[in-house]
């Protein structure tokens, strides 16, 4: 297994936002995470991701444990994210987004911007190309000296997935990269995030469009109040009477 996760539990003061959970992600599939709002999934992927210690519980990774492996270094192990709100520089360009955020994640400083090396100037330049092969892999090379503010949320969704690919993830966390766009580009995102796992990455989401989860995920994690109350292939999912119960907030 690529991740398997054990009794995973965060708690915030009182409140148990992931509850025991336990979860394995198979290389090379795509996971869906659903449940309701507040149901745990965001605070699930700051666990796996290091944005957040567990309380109590485990986290492998390729037969590592990660469990408090902060944020850079699960990064550095190929682990990579996007964020249910797009932390997108507004004013920069598209192309200088996925720079910036590949900068912030391999750790260069603003005195490291002073005082580049000749071969810093070199890794300069293959963070260039790199963002470069990203916005053509999401099909925004066309949009690359755009100011974010001006594109469309999809287009947003899209800058966003190609920061999180700059690092050459093995893992992809997406969390509801669907919200907040329209069913046409719902569908072509889905094509995306096809793409993304034909070219070896294996990819998490969390989603709220049923049609867009039933049509991409291999397997399904339902959580509810923090606990996983279902898991299994879409169409088991389907039919299960807890989760059906849960969606109609019984
Ligand atoms: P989901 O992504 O499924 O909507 P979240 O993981 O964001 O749910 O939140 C799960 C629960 O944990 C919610 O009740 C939320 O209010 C709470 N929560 C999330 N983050 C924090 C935090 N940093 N401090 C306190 N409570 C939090
Ligand atoms: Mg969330």
């Amino acid at each position: 297994m690529m991740l398997t996760i054990n009794g995973l539990t965060k708690s915030f003061g009182g409140l148990t936002a992931v509850n025991e959970v336990d979860a394995v992600i198979e290389k090379g599939t795509i996971t869906a995470v659903i449940g309701p709002n507040g149901a745990g999934k965001s605070t699930f992927f700051h666990l796996i991701s290091g944005f957040h210690q567990p309380t109590k519980g485990s986290i492998q990774y390729n037969g590592s444990d990660i469990t408090k492996t902060p944020p850079h270094k699960t990064a550095a192990l190929g682990i990579s994210r996007t964020f249910q709100t797009t932390h997108l520089f507004e004013q920069s360009t598209v192309i200088d987004n996925v720079l910036i955020g590949h900068r912030v994640r391999t750790k260069a400083t603003i005195i490291d911007a002073i005082f580049r090396t000749k071969r810093e100037k070199n890794e300069e330049k293959k963070c260039y190309e790199k963002a470069r092969e990203m916005l053509d892999f999401v099909g925004l090379s066309h949009l690359e000296n755009n100011p974010v503010h001006s594109i469309t949320q999809e287009e947003q969704k899209r800058t966003a997935i190609a920061l999180a690919l700059a690092t050459d993830p093995e893992l992809l966390l997406l969390d509801e990269p669907a919200a907040g766009i329209n069913p046409d580009e719902t569908i072509e995102l889905a094509s995306l995030i096809k793409k993304i796992v034909r070219n070896g990455v294996t990819v998490c989401l969390i989603e709220h469009k049923m049609p867009m989860i039933m049509s991409l995920a291999d397997h399904i994690i339902v959580l509810n109040h923090g606990s996983k109350i279902a898991e299994g292939t879409p169409e088991e999912i389907k039919n299960n009477p807890e989760v059906i119960k849960a969606y109609l907030g019984g």
